[in-house]
């Protein structure tokens, strides 16, 4: 096969493909002060000054480049000062924005825990994080209010389960994500565990990825829910039989969300689970050295798929990292739920159950995850599940235990069959701790759930309503039915307001698009629980037997 020509651009894009910092094109220099930050020390260093400076010296000794850029690749990022209201990012200094606090992630790739390392987890949050903590949509736990002086015992704490926060953030491979259920569903067409364990085990920490253009988000999973969503991962492996009987991956690749939403595409390989670990190298190498690094806005692997396209990424991919030709492979089979959640009862094929529940929008505290510990040992095996919804699911239990435990779970507000609302309301960080917030989130979002509860009562349809507190989209408000996108908006005294522009009608699945934004609908916080329930009540009155909602 010819080595194509990698520097002209394609049909897809007019945007000259050169003189965007790829490596691979010789420009090696920094071309702007993030990529010389990397250069100067690589993320993967900071670990070491961690523990032998800053935890001892306190948060002054911090060089400004490991506190707002290298910290990352092992979790931690400072979080927003309080009292700072929003639309304040652009206009304050970065010491001004800051706490002298961090917001630290712990990466729990494929979501799968033990209750032993849930109570590590969970003793964390207790111990260092005022007894705060979040499941995030990336199957993560985060924290708040860490101090650096804790970061050594808490790394402590996490290895001793096999825990870690090792490129948990930064511009490095994120947490992988897989279905929770892998490994325990009758109609999975794979369980993507062990080449995710591989993988990891492999790659994750390698200074050959720790230098990437961008973040770099992961998902390999067999569910026929289609639960990780591999339309908006970067990469995604993605469950297939093919046309000799035997299962593998189909490879999506340029996924995103952000200010510039793109679905990822599919390559139309057909890859073994031998091969998965040297794909996902493959794929990762031509991110790192043919991704562009000039500009942070155009960084992403989205914008360099846009500009070749699938097959020009194929070839380059077998040309110059795997050296072979992979096998064409059949698309994966429509998503088998409407909902993707796991929320609710399901039968293992061993002939017990997994109780997937609802959080309130992800916040937890580390006293409520012991208790979910101590019920997964009680009731179950002490297997564990994080989700890309933010909810949770215990395995393992048996059928004359499954309503014993919804009862245990109900009383601590952990929800097996929540309302609509609860089940399909996400909400990102948002004000109360993220620097680059406009819009307090997690606390409205939990208000709009509960005050759509009482409204709507007997609605039961599926519903996706995802608050994010600016337009970077960490709670997917492109995807969502309802997605609500913070910014500053004028109410009807004259007066700047925290609000949202709803972005309406976005799903994944068949026919898979974003969400429209319409110009007008621009509301306040006050107004979002009259809004949702005024299109909500125009769907229920208009809609034909068996239709879901789509706005
Ligand atoms: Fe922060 Fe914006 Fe992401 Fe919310 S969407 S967590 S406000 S960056």
């Amino acid at each position: 096969m010819e080595t194509p020509d990698v520097s002209s651009p394609t049909r897809s894009s007019n945007r000259p493909v050169r003189g965007q910092g790829q490596w691979a094109l010789g420009y090696r220099e920094p071309l702007n002060p993030n990529e010389r930050m990397k250069k100067d020390s690589d993320g993967l260093e900071v670990r070491q000054r961690i523990i032998d400076i800053y935890s001892k010296a306190g948060f002054d000794s911090i060089d400004p480049g490991d506190l707002r850029g290298r910290m990352r690749w092992f979790g931690l990022y400072t979080q927003r000062a309080q009292g700072i209201p929003g639309g304040k990012t652009a206009v304050l200094e970065p010491e001004e924005l800051e706490d002298r606090y961090f917001m630290l992630r712990a990466r729990i790739d494929g979501g799968q825990l033990s209750s032993d390392q849930l109570r590590v987890l969970a003793s964390i949050s207790t111990d260092f994080g005022r007894d705060v903590a979040d499941v995030t949509d990336r199957q993560n736990i985060q924290y708040h209010w860490i101090r650096i002086e804790d970061v050594p015992e808490i790394w402590d704490r996490l290895e001793s389960v096999g825990l870690s926060t090792m490129e948990a953030c930064g511009d490095t491979p994120r947490t992988m994500l897989n279905c929770p259920l892998a490994g325990v569903l009758a109609d999975e067409v794979i369980d993507a565990t062990g080449v995710i364990a591989e993988t990891v085990e492999q790659y994750v920490g390698s200074p050959e990825f720790s230098n990437l253009p961008r973040k770099f988000k992961t998902s390999m999973s067999g569910c026929v829910d289609h639960c990780t969503g591999h339309e908006i991962n970067d990469l995604s492996f993605v469950g297939v039989v093919n046309a000799d009987g035997e299962a593998g991956y189909d490879v999506w690749v340029g996924g995103g969300l952000s200010t510039n939403p793109k679905l990822a595409v599919r390559l139309g390989v057909f890859v073994r689970p031998d091969q998965v670990s040297d794909v996902w190298a493959g794929v990762c190498s031509v991110f790192r050295d043919y991704g562009y690094r000039r500009s942070r806005t155009q960084a992403r692997l989205k914008f360099l798929l846009a500009d070749w396209g699938p097959e020009k990424f194929r070839q380059v991919l077998q040309d110059e990292y795997l050296h072979e030709p992979l096998p064409d492979g059949p698309a994966p089979a429509p998503a088998a739920h409407d909902q993707r959640d796991h929320v609710g009862v399901s039968k293992q094929r061993d002939g017990r159950n997994v109780l997937g529940f609802a959080l309130r929008t992800g916040r937890v505290s580390g006293t409520l995850l012991t208790q979910v510990a101590e019920l997964a040992d009680r009731y179950a095996q002490g297997r564990i599940r994080t989700t890309a919804q933010q909810k949770l699911a215990i395995l393992d239990v048996a059928d004359d235990q499954v309503e014993p435990l919804i009862a245990e779970l109900d009383a601590l507000d952990l929800q097996v069959r929540p309302s609509a609302f609860r089940r399909g309301t996400m909400a990102c960080t948002g004000l109360e701790f993220c620097k680059l917030a406009i819009v307090e989130t997690k606390a409205h979002a939990q208000e709009l759930f509960t005050e759509l509860e009482a409204r709507l009562p007997d609605f039961d349809e599926p519903i996706a309503i995802n608050v994010n507190g600016c337009p970077n989209a960490c709670a997917r408000f492109q995807t969502a039915d309802i997605g609500f996108k913070g910014m500053i908006v004028t109410n009807a005294a004259g007066e700047s307001v925290e609000g949202f522009q709803v972005h309406l009608g976005g799903h994944l699945g068949i026919e898979a698009t974003f969400g429209r934004k319409l110009r007008a609908h621009k509301i306040t916080k006050d107004e979002t629980a009259d809004y949702c329930e005024r299109v909500l009540r125009g769907f229920t009155e208009r809609r034909t037997e068996g239709e879901r909602f789509a706005a």
